[in-house]
C-alpha cells in the first residue's frame, strides 16, 4: 500500500540527483536569505558554489540545538517571499525553547510526509484516528492530525490523558488507530486491565503509532499483547517538522526515512566524522524542502543505524534502526556507560513485572530501579516477590555490569504519563 509510490520507489541513483538538486536549492537559499547562515558560511568559509556533489555536504557547518536557542525567537527564518503561518516550538528541558517556522508548503509537506507514513501501516479513509498526544506548541499532534485527514480517515483530537474519555471515545466513535507515546500506551492498557476492558473483545483498535520517545523491541510487544493492535515506530523530531520523519513499513523492521526530504547521515558523536552505513552513531539531518526554515546537518543527537539492505515492501528510502536514545542520555554509574534503554529491556522481558519504571540516582553512584509488579501476576506471596526481586536484579547487572538496588513497588504506583515520561531522576551529588 502505497500513498505515493513513485516517490516511495524511486531508484536510488534518481533519488540522489533529486536530493543533490534540493541541496544546492537549499544552499543558495539560505546563503542568500537567511542572517545566520550567511554569517556561519562567512566564519567558516563556505561557498554555495562547492557543493556540486552529495558528498560535498559534509564541507557544511553543523546546526546544533544550542543554535536553535541562541538565535531564538527569529533568527533562523528565512526572509523569503512566503511569511511564515505557523510557529511551534520544541520542548525546552533547560532554558529557552526552539521556534520552528512553517511555510504554507512546509505544512503541507509534512501533512504530505505522514499520509506517506500512514498508508504504509496500512490505515484508510474508513479508519478512526485517536491522536492522544499533546496539542499545543508540540508539532507532534498537529502535524499527525493533518497527515491523517489528509489520508481521509476520521480524526478524533482527544490530546493525551483523561483516560475514561479516551475509553469512552474509543467504544462510541469505534476508533481503530490510536498515536500515543509508548508510555502512555503502557498506563492505558494498565487502566483497560483494571476496568476489564479485553480490547480484542470490547474495542476494535487495530492500528498505533508510536513515537516521540524511544522504546524497545519488548516494550512493543508488551502494547501489542495488551492492547490487540499493530505497533507502528513513528520517529520525528520538531526541527524536522515533527513526527514522521521516519516510520515502519509492514516488514517492522526499521524506519524508512523520506530521503527525498531529508539528507542523511550517520556521524560519531566525538569526532563528528560520517560513518558507513550499517554503523551506530549519531543521526545528522538536513531539510531539503523546507521553505520558512531551512536546517543543515542538524545534529539530532540520536543515537541509530542505518540499515543498508534493501526493504522487502520496495520503497527505496533507507531505514534507519530503533533509536536506542540520545546521546546525551548515557548515564554513567560507577564508570560504567548505561543507556536507560538498556533497563527497559531487561524489566519488559520479565513477565512478573508491571508496565511502570523509574530509575534514581542518589548519593554518589547509587542507583534504584524502582519497578511495578504486575496486578496479574501479583499475589502478594513475600518469597515470590523476593525471589522475583533478585531475578531482576541478576538480569539488570548482566545487562549492564552494575549491580542496582531493585525496589519492586504496587501496581499503579509510580507517576503516571501522559505525555513524554521522565524515567530518570538523578539527584547525584557529584
Ligand atoms: P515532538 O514534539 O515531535 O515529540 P521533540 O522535538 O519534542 O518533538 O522531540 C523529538 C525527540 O524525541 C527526538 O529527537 C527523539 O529523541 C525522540 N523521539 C521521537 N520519536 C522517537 C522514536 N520513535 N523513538 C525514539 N525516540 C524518539
Ligand atoms: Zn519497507
Amino acid at each position: 500500500m502505497f500513498w505515493d509510490q513513485e516517490i516511495e520507489t524511486l531508484p536510488r541513483p534518481e533519488l540522489e540527483q533529486l536530493q543533490l538538486k534540493r541541496l544546492q536549492k537549499t544552499v543558495r537559499r539560505v546563503a542568500s536569505q537567511s542572517d545566520y547562515y550567511r554569517q556561519k558560511f562567512a566564519d567558516t568559509g563556505v561557498k554555495p558554489s562547492a557543493i556540486k556533489t552529495l558528498a560535498d555536504l559534509r564541507r557544511l557547518p553543523f546546526t546544533t540545538s544550542a543554535d536553535l536557542r541562541t538565535n531564538y525567537p527569529y533568527g533562523l527564518l528565512v526572509k523569503g517571499k512566503e511569511s511564515p503561518i505557523r510557529l511551534h516550538t520544541s520542548s525546552g528541558t533547560t532554558g529557552k525553547p526552539k521556534a520552528l517556522f512553517f511555510s504554507r508548503n512546509d505544512i503541507d509537506q509534512s501533512a504530505e510526509n505522514i499520509a506517506r507514513c500512514l498508508v504504509m501501516a496500512g490505515l484508510g479513509p474508513q479508519d478512526v484516528v485517536q491522536n492522544m498526544m499533546t496539542y499545543g506548541m508540540f508539532t507532534g499532534a498537529l502535524v499527525m492530525h493533518y497527515g491523517a485527514e489528509k489520508v481521509g480517515s476520521l480524526v478524533i483530537p482527544a490530546g493525551p490523558g483523561n483516560s475514561e474519555k479516551q475509553l469512552l471515545l474509543m467504544q462510541d466513535f469505534r476508533t481503530t488507530a490510536i498515536h500515543v507515546t509508548p508510555s502512555y500506551a503502557l498506563y492505558f492498557a494498565d487502566f483497560l486491565e483494571k476496568k476489564g476492558i479485553d480490547p480484542r473483545k470490547d474495542l476494535v483498535l487495530r492500528l498505533a503509532f508510536i513515537g516521540a520517545e524511544p522504546y524497545t523491541e519488548e516494550t512493543r510487544r508488551k502494547i501489542e499483547d495488551a492492547l490487540g493492535v499493530q505497533v507502528f515506530n513513528c520517529y520525528g523530531l520538531s526541527e524536522m517538522n515533527g513526527p514522521g520523519v521516519a516510520f515502519e513499513c509492514a516488514a517492522k523492521a526499521g524506519m524508512h526515512l523520506w530521503e527525498d526530504n531529508f539528507l542523511l547521515e550517520i556521524i560519531d558523536p566525538q569526532t563528528g566524522e560520517p560513518l558507513p552505513d550499517g554503523q551506530t552513531g549519531e543521526l545528522v539531518l538536513t531539510t531539503l524542502c523546507r521553505e520558512a526554515m531551512p536546517i543543515l546537518r542538524y545534529r539530532t543527537r540520536d543515537i541509530t543505524a542505518i540499515i543498508p539492505e534493501p526493504c522487502p515492501c520496495g520503497r527505496t528510502h533507507r531505514r534507519l534502526q530503533r533509536i536506542t536514545g540520545r546521546s546525551d542520555d548515557m548515564l554513567i554509574i560507577r564508570g560504567a556507560n548505561v543507556y536507560p534503554q538498556q533497563i527497559e529491556r531487561v524489566l519488559m522481558s520479565i513477565p512478573g513485572l508491571g508496565r511502570n519504571y523509574l530509575i534514581v540516582l542518589e548519593g554518589l553512584d547509587e542507583m534504584t530501579v524502582k519497578v511495578e509488579v504486575s496486578d496479574a501476576n501479583f499475589d502478594g506471596q513475600v518469597e515470590h516477590l523476593v525471589r522475583l526481586q533478585n531475578q531482576t536484579m541478576e538480569k539488570l547487572r548482566a545487562e549492564i555490569m552494575v549491580r542496582p538496588k531493585v525496589e519492586l513497588v504496587m501496581p499503579g504506583s509510580l507517576p503516571a504519563s501522559e505525555g513524554k515520561a521522565k524515567r530518570v531522576i538523578d539527584k547525584r551529588v557529584l
